[in-house]
C-alpha cells in the first residue's frame, strides 16, 4: 500500500486516513518544473496552516 507523507509535519499516513490534498501548480523560479504537484496534508496540519489566513471580506 502506498504511504503518504504530510507536506507540513512530515508525518506519514495511509491513503485511507482522513487527509487533504492540495494541488500546487508550477513554482516560480523553476522553469523546468511544469508538472502539477500534489501535496497530502493532515487535516489538522492544514487547519493550523490556514488558521492565520484571512478571507478577503
Ligand atoms: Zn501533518
Amino acid at each position: 500500500m502506498m504511504t503518504l507523507y504530510c507536506a507540513i509535519c512530515g508525518g506519514r499516513f495511509e491513503p485511507d486516513d482522513y487527509h487533504r490534498w492540495v494541488d500546487a501548480e508550477e513554482k516560480p523560479g523553476r522553469e523546468s518544473f511544469t508538472r502539477i504537484d500534489s501535496y497530502a496534508l493532515h487535516v489538522d496540519c492544514w487547519d493550523r496552516l490556514t488558521a492565520g489566513w484571512m478571507d478577503p471580506a
